[in-house]
């Protein structure tokens, strides 16, 4: 093949990627209840219940900087993304398998640090850790994690499911990881431009603590359970608002609404995004990383959550294609999927 024929991997990005490379993959066992295309794959576990399994990967460089990353978090954090797309089905994790790949860089105290994080996340989240693999890296460190779990087959979430007029609803508040990361950006710069300083961080505790130690929203999975709720769509906020939402319409086929003026974000990154000069919704939309849970639900399931405070409803499903956004001055302007991408970095329009 002459090399001019080559496509770049950056120019499909990840999702066109994923799609091309899977899209002729046939499912041959009938317990394949979902293969490619959710947070998790489903799996036949009995007449009740369905089977969960979802891997992540985190590669050094990409995903994180051990300059700013203590090791411990960035265990804790390795599994919690993994247990949030559990969460994401409406499932419960259980099981875990820990992959990583190490460069002679890292000593066997680091690699302890490391499982520090990752014992306690499965002690918070009561995961069985029961295997992995281990190998050497020529550069770096990579850790990829799988996890298992189930979840009643009454109450699967699939991505799929969002109705028009179904309401569409956000756990706690979104932008903040992104806002977090940026300040650890700066702090590096300076640090590294004058060795001596310390990085005053007090200030920013909240948003450092959504960056480096996120948490997985089991607890939403448990009042959906204690108030008899089951989401027509559900998806966790991995890469941004609105690439996560895309997911939501892509699948549902269907289109949404969503209002400016509803999003949540929180105190603290309102104050970091002025002193950053930017629109906390351009960090809250696009940003990434809040493994908050975006779900829709019909009316009817709407009214026994809409005092709730952990639930903010920002928007709802239209019979439509298109994601639409009501700016704060009432326009209504098309939204389109931004959130990050590991392949395309610089496409993200922050
Ligand atoms: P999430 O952001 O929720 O972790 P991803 O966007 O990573 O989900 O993945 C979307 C879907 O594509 C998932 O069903 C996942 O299992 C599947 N997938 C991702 N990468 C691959 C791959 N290399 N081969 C097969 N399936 C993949
Ligand atoms: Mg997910």
């Amino acid at each position: 093949m002459q090399k001019s024929s080559f496509t770049t991997i950056s120019s499909l990005g990840e999702f066109k990627l994923i799609e091309k490379l899977t899209k002729d993959i046939q499912l041959n066992h009938i317990s394949t209840h979902k293969g490619i295309g959710d947070d998790a794959a489903v799996l036949k576990q009995s007449t009740q219940t369905e089977q969960l399994i979802s891997s992540d990967m985190l590669v050094e460089g990409i995903h994180f900087d051990t300059t700013y990353t203590p090791l411990k978090h960035l265990g804790y954090k390795s599994m919690v993304v993994n247990i949030s797309d559990l969460c994401a089905m409406n499932g419960t994790a259980t099981h875990a398998l820990v992959n990583i790949g190490v460069s002679n860089k890292y000593s066997v105290e680091h690699m302890q640090e490391l499982y520090e994080g990752l014992k306690l996340a499965c002690r918070n989240y009561n995961i069985d850790l029961i295997g992995g693999d281990t190998t050497s890296s020529p550069a770096g460190l990579v850790i990829s994690i799988s996890v298992l779990g189930s979840c009643d087959k009454q109450k699967i979430t699939y991505r799929r499911g969002a109705k028009p007029n179904d309401i569409l609803l956000v756990s706690g508040d979104l932008g903040g990881a992104y806002l977090g990361l940026q300040i650890l950006e700066r702090e590096k710069e300076v640090f590294n431009k004058n060795t001596t300083t310390q990085p005053v961080l007090d200030k920013y505790k909240y948003i450092l603590s959504r960056q480096l130690k996120p948490e997985a929203r089991v607890d939403v999975i448990k009042t959906f359970n204690e108030l008899e709720i089951v989401p027509s769509s559900m998806i966790d906020i991995s890469d941004g608002l609105s690439s996560d939402l895309k997911h939501i319409c892509s699948q549902s086929k269907n289109g949404v609404k969503i209002f400016e003026n509803k999003i949540p974000i929180s105190k603290e990154a309102k104050i970091v995004s002025d002193e950053f000069k930017i629109n906390p919704i351009i960090c809250a939309l696009h940003g990434g990383e809040d493994y908050e849970l975006l779900f829709t639900v019909s009316q009817k399931d709407f009214n026994k959550i809409k005092n709730n405070k952990n639930f903010t409803p920002i928007g709802h499903i239209t019979s439509g294609q298109d994601m639409e956004l009501v700016t704060e001055s009432e326009n209504t302007i098309n939204l389109t999927e931004e959130g990050w991408d590991s392949f395309i970095k610089q496409k993200r329009s922050i």
